[in-house]
């Protein structure tokens, strides 16, 4: 396991961190998933106040290796509040029901939209109290997790109230690109967000896409992307059980540039999807937006470059479902919402047919609904 300096916290933690919002099949499963995680080198465990029971289950495998925790960083993350009152307490309840006097790191949990920004910046809002935290010696290190857009992550970045950022950033997702380079700008700590469930399945890889990364692995290939770039601190893996993290794990020491073999593959990648998308291809430059009918124009298109490139219709339809269902977490309408208004068109590029392809995503991706694991 190689370990990488989160930014200004100065802390050292292992490449992949334990998300523990899966491993809550019983209290002897959470303990063995940490246990193997720990066995393994991960040294950087992080829970969440949204994750049902999983500050609990944390605690009590913390307990079974009291002697271990000077070697261990835990994080937990709460949601922003308007009122420092409420913080104060969450962060309260945080610590009791890990069992813990203090936490090595407190991430504001969803920091996407910019009324939780306010919120923040607010003077008499959450990070009244999470200072005050600090202060009394119940967290060491404060950040923020985010699933919102570009722009308010950069502003909550150059609030300079954060010492690391938990994010998504995948070779098939690089919106947030300027976000990590900001962050290292700034020497804060970059925590990657699921990279092989939200960075496109890649577990249960297409055909297509496997053909195209051989003789790697589409995750291989992924985890490669994010490991080789020293920007990046940590990659969070959320297993469900100890059996889930041997193989990811295996690939932990692999930090290196990227090998000529590697780039290859993703030029091969890039060339296949200009090739199938031909001048349907979204080029991902958001200048579309907005659209009155709140339609999450660059996303649903991203959705649709990759069903129809590689494939990955089952991870598009996952996450397309999400539309609509998922509030803040996951915000916008369906593509079947468009009006054709056309106020999207003259913003365009690439001189898309918008409509027309927001229909065709809608065909191809729709399905039952979807919703967060957690909310
Ligand atoms: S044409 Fe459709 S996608 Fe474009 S702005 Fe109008 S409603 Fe939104
Ligand atoms: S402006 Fe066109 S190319 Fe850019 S994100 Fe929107 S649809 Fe895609």
């Amino acid at each position: 396991m190689h370990y990488h300096r989160l930014g200004k916290t100065n802390l050292y933690l292992s490449v992949f961190s334990l998300g523990t919002m899966r491993y809550l099949a019983s209290p002897e499963n959470a303990v063995a998933t940490v246990r193997q995680a720990v066995a393994l080198g991960i040294n950087h465990l992080e829970t969440a106040r949204g994750y049902g029971k999983s500050e609990e289950y944390l605690g009590a495998a913390l307990r079974e290796m009291p002697a271990r925790r000077e070697h261990l960083y835990i994080t937990t993350k709460i949601p922003p509040t308007q009122d420092a009152g409420e913080m104060s307490r969450c962060i309260d309840e945080s610590l009791d029901r890990l069992g813990v006097e203090w936490v090595d790191c407190l991430a504001i949990h969803g920091i996407n939209t910019p009324q939780h920004l306010e919120w923040v910046l607010a003077a008499d809002g959450c990070m009244q109290a999470v200072q005050q935290a600090v202060a009394d010696g119940k967290v060491r290190h404060v950040g923020f997790s985010t699933h919102g857009p570009l722009e308010v992550i950069l502003a909550a970045i150059n609030s300079d109230l954060f010492e690391f950022v938990n994010l998504h950033y995948y070779y098939f997702f690089q919106r947030n690109a300027p976000a990590v380079e900001l962050a290292h700008q700034k020497d804060m700590g970059v925590l990657i967000i699921s990279p092989a469930d939200k960075g496109g399945q890649l577990y249960t890889p297409p055909a297509t896409l496997e053909q195209l990364c051989h003789p790697f692995s589409p995750l291989a290939l992924n985890y490669r992307f994010l490991l080789s770039d020293p920007r990046v601190t940590t990659l969070s893996l959320g297993a469900a059980n100890p059996e889930e993290l041997e193989w990811p794990l295996s690939v932990a020491d692999q930090d290196e540039p990227l090998m000529p073999a590697e780039i290859e593959v993703f030029k091969r990648l890039e060339t296949h999807a200009l090739t199938a998308l031909g001048t349907d291809k979204c080029s991902q430059c958001y200048a579309c937006l907005p659209c009155p009918e709140n339609i999450n124009i660059p996303e649903v298109l991203r959705l649709r470059n990759l069903a129809v490139a590689y494939e990955m219709s089952e991870y598009g339809k996952y996450r397309y479902a999400m539309f609509e269902n998922a509030g803040h977490w996951f915000p916008g309408m369906k593509g079947s919402r468009c009006t054709e208004c056309g106020d999207c068109l003259p913003r365009c590029p690439e001189q898309l047919n918008i409509p027309a392809l927001l229909q065709d995503a809608h065909q191809r991706l729709k399905g039952p609904e979807g919703r967060r694991l957690w909310g």
